[in-house]
């Protein structure tokens, strides 16, 4: 590869790679992998809004602390996506009880997620909300590194990977 000027500091158009742990209601929900960073291109609405509008100006190797209101983050619970299901409806061998993930396909053949909330005589109740929607999230993010995305990244709107160089989204 060419040689290029590193950009300073995370603006538009940047291949940013920084590590990030997230905390929900006080309890690490989730956090990069010591070698397998976080890598996405800054002004594409790769990552949630609220997070990616906190990170201008940083530098490599500088750390921040961001709190994600619900609406910056994954949206407020919709009511209307907690649903009640025939319990007919299900295969026999779905385990149907409380805190079971669901896969499912919507009219469309679009793979759709559910949680089962609660189980009745003949009903399920099944929440189809993202599961931190209505949350605060608690963003520790540590920068690690910058570089100027490609032409190609830019028009595709996302970070490319040394392992996809054929990617041609
Ligand atoms: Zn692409």
């Amino acid at each position: 590869m060419e040689n290029q000027i590193k950009p300073q500091y995370v603006q538009n158009d940047v291949v940013v790679t920084m590590h990030y742990q997230l905390k929900v209601d006080g309890e690490v929900y989730d956090a990069s992998e010591e070698n397998d960073p976080l890598v996405f291109l800054q002004g594409h609405q790769n990552i949630i809004p609220g997070l990616e509008s906190e990170l201008y100006g940083l530098k490599v190797g500088e750390s921040k602390e961001v709190q994600v209101a619900p609406q910056d983050g994954y949206g407020e619970i919709d009511k209307d996506a907690i649903q009640d299901v025939d319990r007919d409806e299900f295969p026999s061998d779905i385990p149907l009880e409380p805190g079971v993930e669901l896969e499912m396909k919507d009219q469309e053949g679009n793979e759709i997620y559910a949680r089962i909330v609660s189980v009745s005589k003949d009903r399920v109740k099944l929440d189809f909300n993202e599961p931190l929607a209505g949350k605060a999230l608690d963003f520790r993010i540590t920068i690690t590194d910058l570089r100027e995305a490609t032409p190609e990244e830019i028009e595709h709107g996302h970070a490319h990977y040394e392992s996809e160089e054929e990617d041609d989204e």
